[in-house]
């Protein structure tokens, strides 16, 4: 019998900022922003890491920071309802 292999059509989806590292310019603005320490800062290669994503509470600080537009903070959809923000409404 042909063994059938599973591939997950999706990646599990991790929520909280992601850098664009061919747009970061390691200004560090996003490390010194961020109130809860979410973010590292690599010596060596003088860039921010998302050292602890689950620490962050979408405040999307950092994301209005980076004058380079590397960052993207995704925000949970639970997290969007509970806010009122939805794409293209908003929820009274
Ligand atoms: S604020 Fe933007 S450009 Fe500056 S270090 Fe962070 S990600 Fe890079
Ligand atoms: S959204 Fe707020 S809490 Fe999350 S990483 Fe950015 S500055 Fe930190």
């Amino acid at each position: 019998m042909k063994k059938i292999e599973y591939v997950p059509k999706y990646e599990p989806k991790t929520y909280g900022p992601k850098i664009s590292y061919k747009d970061c310019i390691g200004c560090k603005k996003c490390y010194d922003t961020c109130p809860l320490d979410v973010f590292a800062w690599d010596d060596e290669q003088k860039l921010p890491i998302v050292a602890y994503p689950d620490e962050c509470f979408y405040c999307g600080m950092c994301e209005l920071e980076c004058l380079e537009l590397a960052i993207d903070v995704e925000v949970p959809l639970h997290v969007r309802l509970y806010c009122g923000i939805f794409p293209g409404k908003v929820i009274p």
